[in-house]
């Protein structure tokens, strides 16, 4: 489940645009702050390689990052900017659900959820989403080096609470992981993760 090497392949604007080779890819995605670059950077073990824009209202884009010359992660745009208007929203929902209902390549979707905070209602919302369109998922919950003494027991509640929260919406639970990029708790289980479901 090694990574050696990661090769920045293309930024899409649109769904459409995604590189057409038939390699498996997951999709990295969170709202914003979440902790995603950091996770991705841990992962590749390079500093900048995810490139997403930040700022709200900018070019939204898809970035595909080829791994190993064999599959690809891909980073997608986060979502739930505290100041984003209503428009950019909608912007978001449109662009990343076409992407989640059309691409064959997917293998699964890494929802990022920062484990630290109480369930947030748009992680729900988009948990439910991607549960009720039978969207392979795992859930990635961050920052879990936040648990120090009795903040332990919050984090795990927090995390509970979570899939409690989004039971109803899928058939089966999906499967979860709890890492920190702090600590590089649960990467070597998300490479295995990943590298045993494009095997499956
Ligand atoms: P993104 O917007 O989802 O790409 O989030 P970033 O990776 O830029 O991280 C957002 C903030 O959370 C930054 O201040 C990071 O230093 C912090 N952060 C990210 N991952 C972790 C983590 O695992 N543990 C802790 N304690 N902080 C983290």
């Amino acid at each position: 489940a090694k990574i050696k090497q990661v090769d920045f392949v293309k930024s899409s604007n649109r769904p459409k645009d995604c590189p057409r080779d038939e390699r498996p890819e997951f999709a990295m995605l969170g709202r914003s702050n979440v902790g995603k670059s950091s996770l991705i950077n841990s992962l590749v073990r390079k500093k900048e390689v995810a490139l997403t824009s930040k700022k709200p209202g900018k070019t939204q884009l898809i970035n595909h990052f080829l791994v190993n010359k064999s599959w690809y992660i891909v980073d997608l745009p986060g979502y739930g900017f505290a100041n984003a208007p209503e428009s950019a929203r909608m912007d978001w929902s449109s662009f990343t659900k076409g992407y989640f209902l059309n691409r064959d390549t997917l293998v699964s979707v890494l929802l990022l959820v920062d484990a630290s905070v109480p369930p947030q209602k748009i992680d729900l919302d988009c948990a439910n989403w991607l549960g009720r369109n039978n969207i392979p998922m795992t859930f990635v919950f961050t920052k879990c080096d936040k648990a120090k003494g009795g903040k332990a027991k919050r984090l795990d509640e927090n995390i509970k609470d979570f899939q409690q929260l989004i039971r109803e919406s899928y058939r089966q639970h999906p499967p979860w992981i709890m890492t920190s990029s702090v600590t590089g708790l649960g990467r070597d289980e998300l490479l295995l993760h990943m590298s045993q479901l494009r095997n499956y």
